[in-house]
């Protein structure tokens, strides 16, 4: 994932560039780390802009749920990488349009690279106001608090983190024994096949997973860990119902409507994983500057994104100026 160079090595240009340019790149989700290492390598003089107090865009979020703690890993590559390389890195720093403008005008840098990434996708559904209304987002990077009897608004990957993330014990995916006593595995192969009775877990959460569209909930998860996920969903009791349209949230909790049928369920939290648009506000207002400017990532497309293609289409993109 963080080197699509991996068996088309030829298709890179990683050749020292004959005209060095001065960038700025702007977000260091995986998309502007990517491009800042790789236009650095180049011998482009990079500078990288985060509004946040750190590196790492999503995967800051995507590195809490359990069994994706590996991409602690991918954030200590990049950390490393852009060090080695010499990007100069500004956390915890927000240009405006046109403070950028003016750097470009004074001769600081040449051009732009917007990196801004995604936000959450809010659905048109009455009552979003309600305090009982939480994003992914809110959970999982700003820690909302959520309660005991939980309803998931959409089950794309995100949703089935987040309700993963509510009902995972993260010791499963970090310490041997945990795992195996969760899965059932008799280490010592006492028992036919090594299998023995998992162990009793206590779920805390009621959870309850919805989604528009009248097929099976987690269709397109990955086909090698997607049956684990719901394999471990289900043991939790998570209820997953598709086919839903959403009426209204108020303090009774969320109304629905299944084949005519309106139901009312009665919940704490409502986390809507309804999808992402791209932010491209400082993208636009950069254009509307005649800034020369480049959008990569999540910024540029944001239905089905991953990492994986934000971090290829920033390292062509650094290999090709
Ligand atoms: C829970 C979860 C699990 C995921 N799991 C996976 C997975 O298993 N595999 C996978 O491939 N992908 C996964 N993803 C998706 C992946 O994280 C995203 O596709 C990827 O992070 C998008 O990269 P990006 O750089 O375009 O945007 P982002 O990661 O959104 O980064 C954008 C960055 O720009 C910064 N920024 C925004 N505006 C400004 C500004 N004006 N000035 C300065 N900085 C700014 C933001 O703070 C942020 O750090 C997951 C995402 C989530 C939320």
């Amino acid at each position: 994932m963080v080197n699509p160079r991996a068996g088309r090595e030829i298709e890179f240009n990683d050749q020292k560039t004959d005209a060095p340019k001065k960038f700025a790149v702007i977000g260091g989700g995986p998309a502007g780390m990517a491009f800042a290492v790789n236009a650095a390598h180049r011998g482009h003089a990079v500078t990288l802009f985060e509004s946040s107090t750190e590196l790492g865009g999503q995967l800051n979020m995507a590195k809490k749920v359990p069994g994706k703690s590996e991409f602690h890993e991918m954030l200590r590559y990049f950390s490393v990488a852009l060090d080695r390389a010499g990007v100069r890195v500004h956390l915890s720093t927000r240009l405006s349009a046109a403070v950028i403008a003016a750097r470009i005008e004074s001769g600081e840098f040449d051009e732009v690279i917007v990196a801004t990434g995604v936000l959450p996708r809010r659905p048109e559904i009455k009552g979003l106001k309600h305090p009982k209304v939480v994003t992914y987002l809110d959970v999982l990077a700003d820690d909302a608090p959520v309660g005991k009897k939980v309803a998931i608004i959409g089950a794309g990957g995100i949703g089935f983190d987040v309700a993963e993330y509510l009902v995972g014990d993260p010791k499963e995916s970090l310490d041997p024994r945990t795992f195996m006593d969760t899965w059932g595995v008799d280490t010592h192969i006492n028992s036919p096949g090594g299998l023995k009775s998992p162990a009793k877990q206590n779920f805390e959460r009621t959870i309850h997973m919805f989604q528009r569209k009248p097929e099976t909930l987690g269709k397109n998860l990955g086909k090698s860990t997607g049956w684990i996920l719901k394999a471990k969903l289900r043991r939790a009791g998570v209820a997953m119902t598709a086919g839903v349209s959403y009426d209204a949230i108020d303090d009774q909790g969320l109304h629905i409507t299944v084949n005519g049928d309106h139901q009312v369920v009665n919940v704490d939290t409502v986390v809507l994983c309804s999808g992402q648009v791209s932010n491209r506000t400082l993208y636009d207002e950069l254009i509307g500057h005649g800034i020369p400017t480049r959008i990569i990532g999540g910024a540029d497309v944001a239905s089905e994104l991953d990492a994986l293609r934000a971090i290829e289409q920033a390292t062509k993109l650094a290999v090709s100026l």
